[in-house]
C-alpha cells in the first residue's frame, strides 16, 4: 500500500497538533488539514491560552492529569528553547484566590505545573475579599501567534492545508484513507453529536503592560491573564448560547470583576473583546469509528470536546488520537495484504 492518506479536519489547536503528531510518529503519511477557518478565524484565536485544567467530569482524572503532563512538559521544553517567542509560548507565575478554602485544597494537576504553594498571609493581604489562595508557575499561550508557529511547523513538515468546509465526513472517503474529526464545536452539526455543546465565553484582550501575575478567582469566572501582546480579562460561561456577538453590559461587568480583583486596570488601554463557543460535552471524545455504507468502509478517529481547557491538554490529547491513527493504519495495511493472499 502506498503511504496512507490521513485527512484532519479542523485548524484550531486540536486540530493542529494532532495533525503535527501524525505526521511526527508516521512519517510514511501523507498528512492535510482541511477546515473551513484558520487562524485568526478559530475558538482558539480567541483562548487565554493558560495551562490550568479543566475537570471532565465522564474522563478519569488519571487520564486528564496524563495529558495536561504531556502538554505541560511539551510547552515547558518550547519555552525553555529559542523557538519559545516565536511560539508565544512563556512561563507566568500568580495566584489562584478564594473566598472560601475550597473541598478539594490540592488540585489534581498541582504536582505538574511548578512551585504549587498555599499563600501566605502577606500575599493574601492584596486580596481583602478572599481567605485562601494557592501560587504556582503555569505556562502561557499567546494563541494566535502559536497557532501559527504550529502552521508554519506543519507546513515545513510536508503537510497539506486547505480551505474547506466538510459538509459529511463520508465525503472524504474517496480520498483519504482515515479521517481524523477535530472540528470543535463544529462536530455538533458534522457529526450531530447532542452530547456536544457550546459554552459561550466573553473576554477582554487590553493592555496594561504593568500586570505581570496571573490573578485567578477560584470559581474560575473571573481571570487576569498577561500575556505578551496583550492581557486576557475574563470571562463568561454561558451554556447552550450560540451567540458569537459581544455584549456591551457583560463587558463592563467583566472589566469591573477584573478591577475588584486588580484596581490598576483601570489604567488598561486598547479594550478589545472577543467571543467564543468552548466546545463542551461531559467526556473529550478521543476514539475510533468505522462508517459504512454499502460494505464500503472509512475509518475515522474523532478527537474534539475539550470544553474550556483545550489549551491545557492539546498535546496529550493529540498523541493519543495519532496512536489511534496508527491502529487504524495497522488494520488496513492488515485488510490490504490479506487480499494480496
Ligand atoms: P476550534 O478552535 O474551534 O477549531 C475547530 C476547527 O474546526 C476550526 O478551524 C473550524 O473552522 C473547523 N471546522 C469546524 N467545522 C468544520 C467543518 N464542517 N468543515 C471544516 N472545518 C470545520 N482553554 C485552555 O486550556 N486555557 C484557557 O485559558 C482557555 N481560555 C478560553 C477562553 C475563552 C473565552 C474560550 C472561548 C475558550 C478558552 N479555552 C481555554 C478553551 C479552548 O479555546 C478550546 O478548548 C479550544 O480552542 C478548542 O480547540 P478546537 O481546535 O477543538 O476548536
Amino acid at each position: 500500500m502506498a503511504g496512507p492518506k490521513v485527512a484532519v479536519v479542523g485548524a484550531g489547536v486540536i486540530g493542529l497538533s494532532t495533525a503535527l503528531c501524525i505526521a511526527e510518529t508516521c512519517p510514511s503519511c501523507s498528512v492535510t488539514v482541511l477546515s473551513d477557518q484558520f487562524s485568526p478565524n478559530t475558538t482558539s484565536d480567541v483562548a487565554a491560552g493558560m495551562l490550568i485544567p479543566h475537570t471532565y467530569p465522564d474522563t478519569p482524572i488519571h487520564v486528564q492529569k496524563q495529558w495536561f503532563k504531556e502538554t505541560f512538559t511539551n510547552l515547558f521544553a518550547i519555552s525553555n528553547s529559542a523557538e519559545a517567542s516565536e511560539a508565544g509560548i512563556h512561563l507566568v507565575s500568580g495566584w489562584q484566590v478564594f473566598r472560601n478554602a475550597p473541598k478539594e485544597e490540592l488540585p489534581f494537576w498541582s504536582d505538574v505545573v511548578l512551585g504549587f504553594r498555599q499563600m501566605s498571609e502577606e500575599e493574601l493581604r492584596k486580596f481583602p475579599q478572599h481567605r485562601f489562595g494557592q501560587a504556582f508557575t503555569t505556562l502561557k499561550c499567546d494563541c494566535p501567534p502559536y497557532l501559527l508557529w504550529l502552521e508554519k511547523r506543519l507546513k515545513a513538515t510536508g503537510v497539506q492545508m486547505h480551505t474547506r468546509k466538510v459538509a459529511d465526513l463520508w465525503e472524504l472517503r474517496s480520498e483519504y484513507d482515515v479521517v481524523v474529526n477535530c472540528a470543535g464545536i463544529g462536530a455538533h452539526q458534522l457529526v450531530g453529536d447532542m452530547e456536544l455543546f457550546p459554552v459561550r465565553g466573553q473576554v477582554l484582550k487590553v493592555h496594561a503592560p504593568w500586570v505581570k501575575n496571573f490573578i485567578r478567582d477560584g470559581d474560575g469566572l473571573t481571570y487576569i491573564y498577561p500575556g505578551v501582546q496583550s492581557i486576557t480579562l475574563g470571562g463568561t460561561r454561558e451554556k447552550d448560547s450560540w451567540n458569537l456577538s459581544p455584549d456591551p453590559d457583560t463587558t463592563k461587568d467583566i472589566f469591573e470583576r477584573c478591577c475588584s480583583l486588580e484596581p490598576s486596570l483601570r489604567g488598561a488601554q486598547d479594550i478589545k473583546v472577543k467571543v467564543g463557543l468552548r466546545p463542551s460535552r461531559q467526556s473529550v471524545r478521543l476514539q475510533r469509528e468505522v462508517l459504512s455504507q454499502g460494505g464500503v468502509k472509512l475509518l475515522v478517529v474523532h478527537n474534539y470536546g475539550q470544553g474550556a481547557g483545550g489549551f491545557s491538554v492539546h498535546m496529550g490529547t493529540a498523541k493519543e488520537a495519532a496512536r489511534l491513527v496508527g491502529e487504524c493504519i495497522a488494520a488496513l495495511q492488515g485488510s490490504s495484504s490479506r487480499a494480496k493472499l
